[in-house]
C-alpha cells in the first residue's frame, strides 16, 4: 500500500540486567518501525539460552507469560521485515542453535553478500540449513568451527561473510554485538545501571531509561560477558559506507544514528531541498508522517507556511481488507485523507523523503488536487531512486524504480504535479555532516561499495521474497 523502500531490521541486546527479556521486549516495541512481519527475543539465565519467537506485532506476540517463561539476565531480541530469504516462522529472528561451542542466538541486520556461496560450500560439506535466510550462513560457519573457544569461533564465522551486517548474539553467559568493517547499518551501545545495552537506534535506549554511550564501531566485535567488555577489531580496514536512506527514511526521527540526530538531518534535508527547488507557494504540505521534517525544514527556509494538508489515519492495521478493485485509490484513502481547508485554492508545495514506484505519490496529487489545490508542487528530499538495494533493505528491481526509467519531466508527466523536484546528491551529502565520504549512496549512484552479483536473477536470489509480480511503472 505505501511505496517505500521497506524498513529491514531492528536489533536489541541487553546484558546483566535482571528483567532482560522485558526490557528487550520494550526495545523491540520502540524499534517496530524496523520490521513488522515477525518479532523474537532470546534469553539467558546463564544456564540455558530459550527462545520465543512468532509473526506479528511486539505488542501482539508478548505477553507477561511468554515473557515470564523467559527468565535471565541476558537477552537479544529482533523484528523483522524480510530481506534475503522469505517471509515465514522459519525465517523469524533470533536463529537459536546448540552446536559443539553449545548454545548460541543470533539477530542479524542487514544483508549477507556472499550468503549463496557460502550456503553451497556448507551444504557440500554436509551442513543442513533450516531457512532460506542469508543469517543462518553465520551459525553454521560457528559451528563448523575448529577454534578452541567461543570469542575465537565468533571472530572466524564473521570474518567469512561480507555485506551489511549489524549482528547481536547471545551465549548462555556472553551477549555479543559485532558491525560490518563498512558500517552499513547502525549498533549503538549504552548503559542501563550496570546493564549493557545495544540496539539498532537509540530510541530504545529512551524508552527503557538507557544512556547512550557510543556506537559499536564498524568492524568491531564486542563480547560482553562477566569478565566486562571485550573490544576485537579482526577485520581489515575497510572504507566506510553508513547508509544514507537511514537519515532519509529508515529511522525515527528521535533516533541518533551514525552519531547524528535523524531529526536535525531530516529538517537540513528540507532547508536545502528548498534552496534548491523552492517554488512561488502558498503553503507546504508534508506527506505524512515520513515527510514531516523535511517539510519542516522546507517551510522554515522558505518561508512559506507549513500546514497539516493531509491527515494520516494511524489506525490502519495490517489486516486491512482491500474492498474491490473497483473502488480505485481505495488503499491511499483509507491511509491519508486531505483537508479541503487547508488545500482548497491554494498553490501547494507537497513535500516527501523518497519516490520509489510514484504510484502512491501519483494518487496523492490527485487527492490533493481533488480538495481544490490550484498548483501542486512535488519536492522530495533525496536524489532521484535509480538503483535496488543489496544491503538489507527491501527494494523493487531497478525496471520498477520510476526515476530510473523516467525523465523528471516523464515523472511530472506521471504524477500529474505542476512540477517535480528532487535534491540534489551534494545537496543530501551536505545535510549529513563533515564525514560525507562515510555514507553509502548506492541506491542514488548506482555505485556499489561492496561488489555484489551481477545481473536481475541473482538479484532476485538475493532478496528472496521481492514480488516478481510487480510491474514496472508504465510510461
Ligand atoms: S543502497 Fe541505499 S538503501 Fe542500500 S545501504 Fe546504500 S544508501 Fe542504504
Amino acid at each position: 500500500m505505501v511505496d517505500k523502500f521497506k524498513d529491514e531490521c531492528g536489533v536489541f541486546g541487553i546484558f546483566g540486567h535482571p528483567e532482560a527479556a522485558n526490557m528487550t521486549y520494550l526495545g523491540l516495541y520502540a524499534l517496530q518501525h524496523r520490521g513488522q512481519e515477525s518479532a523474537g527475543i532470546a534469553a539467558s539465565d546463564r544456564q540455558q539460552v530459550r527462545i520465543s519467537r512468532e509473526m506479528g506485532y511486539v505488542a501482539d506476540i508478548f505477553d507477561g507469560e511468554t515473557l515470564s517463561g523467559l527468565p535471565g539476565p541476558l537477552a537479544i531480541g529482533h523484528v523483522r521485515y524480510s530481506t534475503a530469504g522469505e517471509s515465514k516462522l522459519l525465517n523469524a529472528q533470533p536463529i537459536l542453535i546448540d552446536c559443539a561451542h553449545g548454545q548460541i542466538a543470533l539477530c542479524h541486520n542487514g544483508n549477507i553478500v556472499n550468503a549463496d556461496e557460502l550456503r553451497d560450500e556448507l551444504v557440500h560439506q554436509g551442513s543442513i540449513f533450516q531457512s532460506n535466510s542469508d543469517t543462518e550462513v553465520i551459525l553454521h560457519l560457528y559451528a563448523r568451527s575448529k577454534a578452541g573457544n567461543i570469542d575465537d569461533a565468533i571472530v572466524e564465522s564473521v570474518k567469512q561473510v561480507q555485506g551489511a551486517f549489524s549482528l547481536v548474539m547471545l551465549t548462555k553467559d556472553r551477549l555479543i554485538a559485532v558491525r560490518d568493517p563498512h558500517g552499513f547499518r547502525p549498533l549503538a551501545l549504552g548503559r542501563l545501571g550496570d546493564a549493557v545495552v545495544v540496539c539498532s537506534e537509540t530510541c530504545a535506549m529512551d524508552l527503557i531509561g538507557a544512556t547512550y554511550d557510543r556506537d559499536v564501531e564498524p568492524g568491531e566485535v564486542l563480547i560482553v560477558s562477566a569478565d566486562g567488555m571485550r573490544s576485537i577489531k579482526p577485520f581489515a580496514p575497510a572504507p566506510l559506507a553508513h547508509c544514507i536512506f537511514e537519515h532519509v527514511y529508515f529511522a525515527r526521527p528521535d533516533s541518533y544514528v551514525f552519531g547524528r540526530s535523524v531529526n536535525e538531518v531530516r529538517t537540513e534535508l528540507g532547508r536545502v531541498l528548498a534552496r534548491e527547488q523552492g517554488v512561488d507557494a502558498d503553503v507546504v504540505v508534508p506527506v505524512p508522517d515520513s515527510g514531516v521534517c523535511a517539510a519542516m525544514g522546507f517551510a522554515e527556509e522558505s518561508g512559506v507556511p507549513l500546514r497539516m494538508g493531509l491527515i494520516r489515519n494511524h489506525y490502519v492495521g495490517r489486516t486491512f481488507i482491500q474492498p474491490q478493485a473497483s473502488i480505485r485509490h481505495f488503499g491511499v484513502k483509507v491511509k491519508l485523507n486531505p483537508v479541503r481547508s487547508v488545500l482548497d485554492g491554494r498553490r501547494v508545495v507537497l513535500v516527501d523523503d523518497s519516490l520509489v514506484r510514484g504510484t502512491t505519490s501519483q494518487k496523492i496529487v490527485k487527492m490533493v488536487r481533488a480538495a481544490g489545490a490550484r498548483e501542486v508542487h512535488v519536492r522530495i528530499s533525496c536524489p532521484p531512486t535509480i538503483s535496488p538495494c543489496y544491503y538489507g533493505v527491501d527494494t523493487p528491481r531497478k525496471s520498477e524504480l520510476i526515476a530510473s526509467t523516467h525523465t523528471i519531466e516523464e515523472i511530472r508527466e506521471f504524477l500529474e504535479a505542476d512540477s517535480v523536484a528532487y535534491l540534489s546528491l551534494e545537496g543530501l551529502l551536505s545535510a549529513v555532516g563533515t564525514e560525507r565520504s562515510s555514507y553509502c549512496t548506492s541506491c542514488y549512484t548506482g555505485n556499489y561499495p561492496v561488489p555484489v552479483p551481477s545481473g536481475e536473477a541473482t538479484h532476485l536470489q538475493l532478496a528472496l521474497k521481492l514480488d516478481t509480480t510487480a510491474e514496472p511503472v508504465p510510461r
